[in-house]
């Protein structure tokens, strides 16, 4: 691998491109000597999100960086791996292919990932199968979630029935649970990478639970829940849904909304947020209409602007997805109608929900809420769209 690097790609790409094209959220450095951005190995002098204060970390013509705040050194693709949390071999593939360059080795996955693989769409189908004839579970499903067979089918849901004890004894807490498979993100085929398992009865039990991480093969943070079931509809309308739960997922695809994907935890990662970026521009939001989910969407916000999204954001009052998408009998038309009502872009709806009940008379709610949204609406990289919200803001506090 690494003579392969040295031989065809070392001093023959141009860095600060691969830089600025596969980490649009990094910002190069550039004067007529020296290209520079801040260090993403630093482990002291950073700021709260683990980025350098100032840039100090040298991009070399020869695709060598050389930091002189902590001495790291080494190869463009340590970056590439770095920043997109992806194996190094990846990194090097993304630089091969930019020269289109085959990477003879590595070509294929290794057979213990494929072992991997075959094992987790065994369990899959396992899963399956039992769902078929077990009562209980089909009727939570269907009966209690609404879900439509044909839904069931697409999203190859399953139940662990009791008899997996046959296939393997490290079931801790899965058994009576509804599975839901996680693909891996290749569209043809895809395999299962991993399950997560939902409650059917409620009870002291933890809701959902998900497989462990199995580096390099299941990373959870680096999949997106239905990416191979919505990525075509991501790109025919240059637009993805972002929700957070299983159920969220299933219930939008149901009622039609099928560019819709689950992060499966309220967080973004940059990882996720590349696999989007390669197929559209726009983001709608659309997390839990509670507290939680409000303080979620606008944490992840400023994340979004930072990749080149534009942004949109559903939030209706004490519904999640799921709930509301039932709410509506699943009524595709119905709900697109209200959507285009709710859907207001990104900062401007935090700023009503957040004024909403400002009452100009509690002493200190103003500083409060300004310091909550500002750091929003400072992440607007439209200078005219900032000036807009600030002035909205001021509005809604009366200042
Ligand atoms: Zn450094």
């Amino acid at each position: 691998m690494y003579d392969f690097y040295n031989e065809n790609i070392r001093g023959k790409i141009d860095s600060v491109k691969m830089i600025e094209k596969y980490l649009p959220n990094v910002k190069v450095y550039k004067s007529s000597s020296t290209n520079k951005m801040k260090c993403p190995f630093h482990t002291s002098d950073k700021t709260e999100d683990g980025i350098e204060k100032t840039p100090s970390l040298l991009l070399n013509d020869d695709n060598s960086y050389y930091c002189f705040g902590c001495g790291a050194y080494g190869q463009i693709y340590e970056i590439l791996e770095k920043k997109l949390e992806i194996p190094r071999l990846n990194a090097i593939k993304i630089l091969a292919n930019e020269l289109n360059l085959k990477l003879e080795f590595g070509h294929k996955d290794s057979q213990e990932f494929i072992n991997y693989k075959k094992e987790k769409d065994k369990q899959k189908d396992r899963y399956f199968n039992n769902l078929k004839t077990n009562k209980k579970a089909l009727h939570y499903l269907v009966k209690n979630r609404r879900i439509e067979v044909d839904t069931i089918k697409k999203f190859t849901l399953g139940f662990v029935s009791e008899d997996e004890f046959e296939h393997r004894d490290d079931l801790s807490n899965i058994i009576n649970r509804i599975s839901f498979p996680i693909y891996e993100t290749k569209r043809n085929s895809p395999s299962t990478l991993g399950l997560g398992y939902g409650i059917i009865e409620k009870g002291d039990n933890v809701k959902y639970i998900n497989d462990e991480n199995k580096e390099p093969f299941f990373i959870k943070s680096q999949l997106l829940y239905g990416y191979n079931l919505a990525y075509e509809e991501i790109k025919k309308n240059n637009e993805v849904i972002i929700t957070e739960g299983y159920f969220d997922v299933i219930s939008m695809h149901q009622a039609g909304f099928t560019n819709t994907v689950g992060t499966m935890t309220n967080k973004i990662s940059d990882y996720q947020l590349n696999l989007l970026s390669r197929i559209t521009d726009n983001i709608t939001l659309f997390y839990d209409g509670d507290s939680p989910g409000i303080d979620a969407t606008i944490k992840v916000i400023p994340k979004l602007y930072r990749f080149g999204f534009n942004v949109s954001v559903i939030i209706i009052d004490g519904y999640d997805p799921d709930d509301y998408c039932k709410k509506h009998d699943f009524n595709h038309e119905k709900i697109k109608k209200e959507f285009r009502l709710k859907k207001e872009v990104g900062i401007q709806r935090i700023i009503n929900i957040e004024t909403n009940e400002f009452q100009r008379y509690i002493f200190n709610k103003r500083t409060e809420i300004i310091n909550k949204i500002s750091p929003l609406i400072n992440s607007v990289n439209d200078e005219t769209l900032k000036k807009v919200y600030e002035k909205e803001l001021m509005k809604k506090l009366e200042m």
